[in-house]
């Protein structure tokens, strides 16, 4: 994914839209987990600001596989993805690493790497296949989403008796 940045690096407050198509793979996410099937799409801006080139835009991913927290059945979904860096020119002051911006060197910037760290970087910390979501029984294992077992019923807290004693006469 590589933006040529000829134009936008010779006048400063031009902004040039870029967008791309590709796979995961096309990222470089090869052997991450859920993301065989993903399309990513990236769509953006380069403004040069006078100081430096700055690269913001979104990145949509789809068919993005997870594993359910509760359930730990898998389910898409989908990744939105904002994203900016600054890009200054590879001189002989600026020394990448030490500094909170990435350099370029000629007429590309390849933001591959940026895209494929922006996305790991979103991929939530805690998954759901939908947000009321049951999970498992914590004593049989059932997936409680698809059906139900008897557990919570033999377990009975001895206070909980003594109500279920009081309901049960109390019906008519
Ligand atoms: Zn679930
Ligand atoms: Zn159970």
């Amino acid at each position: 994914m590589k933006i040529n940045i000829s134009q936008a690096k010779r006048e400063i407050g031009r902004k040039e839209s870029f967008s791309f198509v590709g796979s995961a793979r096309d990222v470089g996410l090869l052997d991450e987990q859920g993301w065989l099937d993903a399309i990513i799409s990236v769509n953006g801006e380069v403004t040069n600001t006078g100081r430096f080139l700055e690269i913001a835009g979104v990145i949509c991913a789809k068919q993005v596989r997870f594993v359910c927290n509760r359930c730990l059945e898998e389910y898409s979904a989908s990744l939105e993805v904002p994203f900016s860096e600054e890009f200054r020119e590879m001189t002989l002051e600026t020394n990448e690493g030490d500094n909170d911006f990435s350099c370029y060197q000629g007429d590309e910037i390849d933001i591959t790497e940026l895209v494929r760290e922006s996305l790991l970087l979103a991929e939530p910390l805690k998954t759901l296949c939908r947000e009321d979501c049951k999970g498992l029984c914590l004593h049989c294992g059932t997936n409680l989403n698809l059906t139900s077992c008897s557990c919570l019923e033999s377990i009975v807290d001895p206070r909980l008796a003594v109500l279920r004693q009081f309901v049960k006469k109390t019906e008519p």
